[in-house]
């Protein structure tokens, strides 16, 4: 079964709160064009052009509603962008909203020709006074001619320098033990714990960082995780990845990270989805974009800049950190060591401004030379990967860290800004 969501911008959604909530307390109307970003298990809309109405289109005293005109106008944008069509109007009450009789008639009869002329299914939008989105795709039923499902989405996302999101209670359900969470809830409240608790996480590498990260969000009440890693556990591993263990040794390191996260889970119900695959594959990258929001545990240019592309294009914003070792020349002693996180995506700087990665290494890296001996030999390897000299004490204050961020993201912190 297939879910659905929507992410705005917060540049966008404050133009639409601007328009749709109006002084005289009347609904309103408009109509935005969509980008679909379809993932493995969830599609969502990302707002794309906002088209607001012009005096003549619509008419707002008693029941709103738009002439043909704009309906026309809307249509050749939305063909000439090759994007698909939202349909947005505002209730005067608060928190996610429901349909009208009005409301269903309206989209039902909308489905059809938006579909016809945007190959795109119909998304219907609604907001309430205060700021929280409802959301729902009409997609045509395969067995029924002209006739239009409609598929409510289980969150809207509005990313801006804090991440808001608000659920449909009816599809993600809070999950949370109150006695386990005792002393988290009484730092930051059950509303919180109730949103931390249904948010879609997934974590992109699942080395001495990435573990680290999941057993602190299992313990933080996270109910919901991704566990993106291509790799197996290898002996010279025991010294750095947290919940793995001898007997672990040839597993995939999804399956193992997923047991700790099992037994480390402070919410009642965990959902684990382990994907073997690395995120510049097809089935990694389609299964990251289920998530709300990515963590960054990698420690190469490729998968780098593919989540850098990710954070921005598809608007899930990815936490990334990275440690630096430095030791003597002969590098027989430690010298220093310096580690950073940063959350990356819409409106923040680039993991390529960051330092994080180069393009030109991605390049190399896609070109399998990275790989290659020959070819690397000889070469300062520290220019192209992360520094492997990473232990123990370093990859869990970096983790800590990039949970912090995601707190941060969330709630705006100002006291964890780093
Ligand atoms: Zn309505």
């Amino acid at each position: 079964m297939k879910t659905f969501s929507v992410v705005i911008t917060d540049e966008i959604h404050q133009t639409l709160l601007d328009h749709l909530i109006r002084e005289d307390e009347q609904e309103d109307l408009c109509f935005a064009t969509y980008v679909p970003s379809n993932g493995d298990n969830r599609n969502t809309g990302i707002l794309s052009q906002l088209i607001l109405p012009e005096e003549d289109e619509r008419n707002v005293h008693g029941n709103v509603g738009f002439m043909p005109n704009y309906f026309e106008r809307v249509l050749k944008i939305a063909c000439e962008r090759k994007e698909g069509i939202a349909f947005l109007h505002s209730h005067p009450s608060s928190g996610w909203q429901g349909m009208s009789e009005d409301d269903i008639i309206a989209e039902t009869r909308l489905s059809p020709s938006v579909m016809a002329a945007t190959g795109f299914p119909l998304l219907g939008l609604t907001l309430g006074t205060d700021g929280a989105w409802s959301g729902r795709f009409w997609i045509k039923d395969d067995r029924e001619k002209r006739k239009y499902n409609r598929n409510w989405c289980e969150t809207v996302r509005v990313i801006g320098k804090k991440l808001s999101i608000t659920y449909n209670d009816y599809l993600l359900q809070p999950s949370f033990d109150k006695a386990k969470q005792l002393r988290t809830i009484s730092a930051w409240g059950n509303k919180t714990q109730e949103d931390l608790s249904r948010l879609k996480i997934g974590i992109v590498g699942l080395g001495s960082v990435g573990s680290i990260v999941a057993e602190i969000l299992a313990r933080t009440g996270i109910s919901n995780f991704t566990l993106i890693d291509f790799d197996s556990v290898e002996e010279k591993n025991l010294d750095r990845l947290t919940n793995i263990f001898k007997d672990d040794i040839g597993r995939a390191k999804v399956l193992a990270v997923a047991d700790g996260i099992r037994r480390s889970a402070t919410a009642p119900k965990v959902k684990i989805n382990c994907c073997e695959y690395s995120i510049c594959e097809k089935q990694g990258f389609e299964t990251a974009l289920d998530c709300d929001i990515l963590f960054s545990c990698v420690d190469r240019p490729w998968p780098r800049q593919v989540l850098n592309f990710i954070s921005y294009a598809h608007l899930i914003p990815v936490i990334d950190g990275g440690i630096l070792v430095r030791t003597n020349k002969k590098n027989t002693s430690i010298i220093g060591a310096e580690w950073k996180a940063q959350t990356v995506g819409y409106k923040r700087a680039c993991l390529e401004c960051l330092g994080q990665y180069k393009t030109e290494n991605a390049a190399l890296e896609i070109s399998g030379k990275l790989d290659d001996p020959e070819y690397i030999k000889g070469l300062d390897k520290s220019k192209f990967l992360d520094a492997h000299e990473n232990v123990f004490p370093f990859s869990s204050h970096l983790a800590s860290m990039e949970v912090l961020q995601m707190l941060t993201l969330l709630l705006l912190l100002r006291a964890l800004m780093m």
